[in-house]
């Protein structure tokens, strides 16, 4: 199995290297290949997604992505900022589903701004559909008003829609998701108000009649977003639309209070996928060995829970994960007094020397 490695910029090549190891390290035959992206992949050929890790991407089996952008390429022109390259490989790999994990390890419950009872166990799972809804919606724009109170005015306007086929397959990365886990799922719509969301709703529920072994439970956006905070264990997997969960499953990560922990994927139709932290490139600790790997390793391992098809081996890596919090070793994004602080590559270390 092929697996393309893009490190990216800032802090990309250095957690992406604890990741690299720890692959390295499960016994497994893997092809890995690394090629720049982002400000790197301007600064080899002059795109941030050169020709190459394109042909690259879209050859492998999977592709982990470290992170992109620097403050330095601020001033170029947009469709040359390294930000670029991600949008470019979601649409060129035609990634619509965004599985974002938020895990809350006992031992970090202290991270988090809400109280530890409420958050301490937390494991829940996001899934946002990325490629529909009113983010790419036509029409768009800014025109004369048509008609009604506000007639002649100039107004913005945003198209709201979902096609039947793009609701029934992130309902399918969904159910099938959760039958790996705790076999409950969420829709979150707003189907009390918007036409597009009865439609997703009715979707889903046809789809559901696929999956008798998942308990299925619609809930209205605004109702999710005060669950999230209230009772947020109560929550196994949520589906919902591109906008609902770009809010949602920020939300949701902050429940855990630490950036450096969250790991992402982004599949396809036939689950094959980008996996990154869900962290951006830090240039403000870039090179320091400072940066928190985790989430860029447990990224590695959803990518052989969801692609490869080697789920002992992602437990291994997350019980590995554990074991290296229950000892007390801690980047200084997670430090907490009485812990032990350790740097970027420390931590790759130990979780190396915990697989075995
Ligand atoms: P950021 O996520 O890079 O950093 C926010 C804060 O979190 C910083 O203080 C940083 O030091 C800290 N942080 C982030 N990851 C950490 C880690 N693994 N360990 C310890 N601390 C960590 O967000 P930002 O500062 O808004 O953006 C920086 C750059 O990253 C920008 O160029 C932005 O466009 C880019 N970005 C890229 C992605 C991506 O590649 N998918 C996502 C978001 C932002």
């Amino acid at each position: 199995m092929k697996i393309a490695i893009l490190p990216g910029d800032g802090i990309g090549p250095e957690i992406v290297e604890q990741a690299v190891k720890v692959l390295n390290a499960l016994g497994e035959s893997f092809e890995l290949e690394t090629a720049p992206v982002g400000g790197a992949g301007y600064e080899a050929s002059g795109h941030p997604l050169p020709e190459a890790t394109l042909k690259l991407a879209l050859e492998a089996d999977a592709i982990l992505f470290g992170a992109v952008g620097d403050w330095k390429y601020d001033t170029l022109d947009r469709p040359l900022r390294p930000e670029q390259a991600i949008l470019g490989l979601r649409k060129n790999l035609k990634l619509f589903a965004n599985l974002r994990p938020a895990i809350m390890y006992p031992e970090l419950a202290g991270a988090s701004t809400l109280k530890p009872e409420v958050v301490s166990g937390l494991d829940i799972l996001i899934i946002r559909e990325l490629t529909g809804d009113i983010y790419f919606g036509q029409p768009r724009g800014v025109r004369e008003c048509p008609d009604g109170p506000f007639k002649g005015e100039r107004e913005g306007f945003d198209t709201m829609r979902y096609a039947e086929s793009e609701i029934r397959r992130i309902a399918h990365v969904a159910f099938q998701a959760a039958q790996k886990r705790d076999k409950r799922l969420t829709s979150v719509d707003k189907a009390n108000v918007l036409e597009t969301f009865q439609f997703w709703r009715d979707i889903v529920t046809e789809v559901h009649k696929e999956y008798p072994d998942v308990a299925l439970d619609h809930m209205y956006v605004d109702n999710a977003a005060m669950q999230l905070v209230r009772a947020p264990k109560k929550f196994d997997v949520i589906v919902t639309g591109n906008m609902f969960g770009d809010i949602l499953s920020d939300q949701a990560s902050m429940l855990t209070g630490s950036i450096g922990m969250l790991p992402s994927a982004s599949l396809d139709a036939n689950n094959k996928g980008l996996y990154e932290p869900s962290h951006g490139s830090a240039p403000d600790i870039a090179g320091k060995g400072v940066a928190n790997p985790l989430a860029t390793i447990m990224s590695a391992a959803m990518m052989l829970r969801y692609s490869l098809n080697k789920a002992e081996q992602a437990d291994r890596i997350e019980n590995a994960v554990k074991k290296v919090l229950a000892q007390g070793l801690r980047t200084p994004d997670i430090y907490e007094a009485g812990t032990t602080k350790v740097g970027t590559g420390e931590m790759g270390q130990a979780v190396l020397q915990a697989l075995s």
